[in-house]
């Protein structure tokens, strides 16, 4: 594997410099107000990017799976019913988390390739006259195959169903990178890590609790020790934290943050769809069909793509990482070796995706695919010619 080459896979995504550098820092004392100076902007910072007025944001030193924990263990209590959709491989592990929590799972069965299903979501609140159901989850986007859901939908299901329970949304592969709205979508719980859309190195769990999530976090009933945000909450009142708090990520989140205002929320996400939608052109030029099933599930931080029947489409990933030294991500679980993965999520231009298009093109043709050299990378640039952004960001 190189170290000069941009990775493409769905996280830990690629750090700008300026990122590893603000992360880089000498020792300071967390009880000082220095640790103040970093840690109120980053939270400040973070709630931008949620598009929230009003959400509490909490950061621990941990991954996105510590902020599932986080989510489900201070908003529920024991044997409570909780509604999700098995679509991916990232659907499918908060499932089981919810599982081994013992929550009671109801667990919509929903093909890989497909979205959230809003429908049956509204239809099952529907019926949950005596609501039993407290909280709703939907996985915003499925890494494993390239799929957005729509969270205004599941909002708009709760909201139809008149159901009162909690809206709980994993965006670790959207949030920063796409459109995230907490307040207008309703959304109770949102959560992130620091190595996907922030751009920084794997550490943090980053989340957004609403109001009514956090009341909900005086009487929940499972257990929680570290992940207690009751506890981060009066140590925020002081800002400081209950434990010796990651301050160089801290930093570098906080910097993260200052970046993403600077280029303009709107450009940052209009950059990912641009870049996207020069990679779809790649395939489509290629011939080979996305694992997402129609165009309005298409994500713009990852795209999932079908290889021919009969072919491995792990052996392009371990093609790519021998004889170029670029990493692709390859299917996991339902969809393993058949669907390969560029990531375009986080620290992504135009040309950085270029050059992802052209490795996997190589890799193709080495192992016998009918497709021709430069026919996806031309597809692209020609979307990115005729769409570029004056600042070339
Ligand atoms: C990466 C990812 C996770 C898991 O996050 P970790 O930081 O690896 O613990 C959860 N959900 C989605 C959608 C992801 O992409």
């Amino acid at each position: 594997m190189s170290f000069q080459n941009p990775v493409f896979i769905p996280g830990p995504t690629n750090i700008p410099e300026r990122l590893r550098k603000a992360c880089d820092m000498s020792t300071i004392d967390h009880r000082s107000p220095l640790f103040g100076q970093i840690l109120s902007p980053a939270r400040e910072g973070v709630r931008k990017v949620l598009k929230s007025d009003n959400a509490e944001v909490f950061i621990f030193p941990s991954t996105g799976t510590g902020g599932w924990e986080t989510a489900l263990t201070n908003t529920l209590s024991d044997g409570q019913k909780v509604l999700a959709a098995r679509h991916g491989m990232f659907s499918q592990r908060w499932i089981d988390m919810c599982q081994r929590l013992g929550l009671d799972v109801q667990v919509v069965e929903t093909p890989w390739g497909e979205g959230v299903p809003v429908d049956r979501y509204e239809e099952i609140l529907s019926a949950d006259t005596n609501h039993e159901i407290k909280a709703v989850l939907a996985t915003h986007n499925e890494t494993a195959t390239g799929v957005t859901s729509d969270i205004a939908a599941v909002r708009r299901a709760l909201d139809a169903a008149g159901h009162p329970a909690m809206l709980l949304v994993d965006g670790v592969s959207s949030i920063a990178s796409m459109d995230f709205r907490f307040d207008a979508w309703g959304v109770d719980v949102a959560v992130t890590g620091s190595q996907k859309g922030f751009m920084l190195p794997a550490g943090l769990a980053i989340l957004g609790f609403s109001p009514k999530a956090l009341e909900a976090s005086r009487s929940a009933g499972l257990r929680r020790v570290f992940f207690d945000v009751q506890s981060m909450h009066e140590s925020y009142a002081k800002n400081a934290y209950p434990y010796t708090p990651a301050f160089g990520l801290l930093n570098g989140l906080n910097e993260a943050c200052r970046m993403m205002l600077d280029e303009g929320l709107e450009n940052v996400f209009s950059r990912h769809n641009r870049i996207a939608e020069g990679v779809r052109a790649a395939a489509n030029a290629w011939g080979l069909d996305l694992c997402a099933r129609s165009p309005e599930l298409y994500s713009d931080t990852v795209t999932a793509i079908c290889t021919p029947r009969g072919f491995n489409s792990t052996d392009i990933v371990t093609h790519a990482a021998d004889a170029y030294g670029v990493a692709f991500g390859v299917g996991l679980g339902e969809v393993a070796g058949r669907v390969f993965r560029i990531n375009h999520l986080g620290s992504m231009t135009d040309v950085m995706a270029l050059c992802g298009i052209a490795t996997a093109e190589m890799c193709m043709v080495d192992l016998g695919l009918d497709i021709s050299l430069g026919s996806g990378v031309a597809a692209a640039q020609e979307y990115y010619r005729m769409h570029r952004n004056s600042s070339g960001a």
